[in-house]
């Protein structure tokens, strides 16, 4: 069976006066109904641009290149008023920063009612029970009332649960969460992943979630992408990436993660920085940051390989026999 969501060599690029800067490269996804697949990386890695890229949500000036199919139509070569009729619909998007998405000059009520009156057909009567109820299954406090407050009256926390609220309105198939908890406390976070998960243990929905942190992945995902300067360097299972991530980019971010268990007093970093886009290195652009380096990676560029245990790694150490 074809995958809810299959993402084919996605590039994203921007010519200037000067040249053309590919910002992710050759992207392949697959996103399977019900599942919850993680992309993380350090920012700057490409996660959030391929995450806009299918949305179609950048910049028109942006082109954007490969396949995104979504249950047969191809999301790139659709015209925008039939991807309107898609987004928010059949497939929503969460941000890190709600304020970014809400309209600080409409009430709570009206933002999520208007979606429902939109793609379902509602009437406002209906629209705005259905908001209640919406809000009330997010867990807000005095739902009804809340419908008739603005945005800046409410907590971070409380405008992101609105955001799901938002999000989950038309029943999506897909839900792209783009660090959804990023800018919220530490308990504020758990409660908005706990919610994320009871949405799709009783929606179904599939989830795409872009993070830069290990923990939410840890606690969320059944599969894990892992992007670095455009491009993906390794993808696994999320139980075998954690047991035995095979990418040295990969074992330099779980070894920059805190861990309780372990009497570890100071965490290792990952020397150096994602290198510029009109700064690319010619090999394995991890390279010059890697302590496993050789030859062969500042001279070419290795391929995304099999490297055991259902990973595929982006690494020469993987692709033993096909070495020039
Ligand atoms: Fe390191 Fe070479 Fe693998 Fe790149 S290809 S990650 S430089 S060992």
């Amino acid at each position: 069976m074809a995958p809810l969501l299959e993402i084919k060599d996605l590039t994203t690029s921007i010519t200037s006066a000067k040249n053309k800067l590919t910002i992710v490269g050759g992207i392949s996804i697959t996103l399977e109904a019900g599942e919850t697949l993680g992309v993380v990386g350090e920012s700057g890695c490409g996660k959030s641009v391929t995450s806009l890229s299918v949305m179609r949500l950048l910049d028109k000036k942006v082109e954007i290149s490969g396949n995104v199919l979504f249950e047969g139509a191809d999301l790139l070569a659709l015209s925008e008023k039939e991807m309107q009729k898609l987004r928010g619909n059949q497939i929503a998007m969460i941000f890190q920063e709600p304020m970014t998405s809400l309209n600080p000059l409409h009430t709570i009520g009206k933002q999520i009612a208007e979606p429902l009156i939109r793609h379902q057909g509602l009437s406002k009567r209906e629209a705005k029970e259905r908001a209640t109820q919406l809000l009330r299954q997010v867990g807000i406090p005095r739902p009804a009332e809340i419908c008739s407050e603005y945005p800046h009256q409410l907590s971070g926390g409380m405008r992101q649960r609105v955001m799901i609220a938002m999000a989950m309105a038309c029943n999506p198939k897909v839900l792209i969460a783009d660090e959804p908890t990023t800018a919220l406390d530490v308990t504020i976070q758990a409660q908005i992943l706990e919610l994320m998960k009871k949405v799709k243990r009783e929606q179904g929905t599939a989830i795409l979630l872009i993070t830069h942190d290990l923990g939410v992945v840890a606690e969320m995902c059944d599969r894990v992408i892992v992007m670095y300067a455009g491009q993906i360097v390794e993808e696994a299972d999320v139980r075998s990436l954690f047991r035995d991530p095979k990418h040295p980019y990969t074992v330099g971010l779980m070894k920059s993660m805190p861990d309780v268990k372990s009497e570890q007093e100071r965490l290792e970093s990952i020397p150096g920085a994602v290198p510029l886009l009109h700064e690319m290195p010619g090999g394995c652009r991890f390279a010059p940051r890697c302590s496993k380096a050789m030859d062969i990676c500042h001279r070419q560029a290795p391929e995304l390989h099999a490297a055991g245990d259902g990973h595929r790694c982006r690494c020469w150490l993987y692709a033993e026999g096909e070495k020039k």
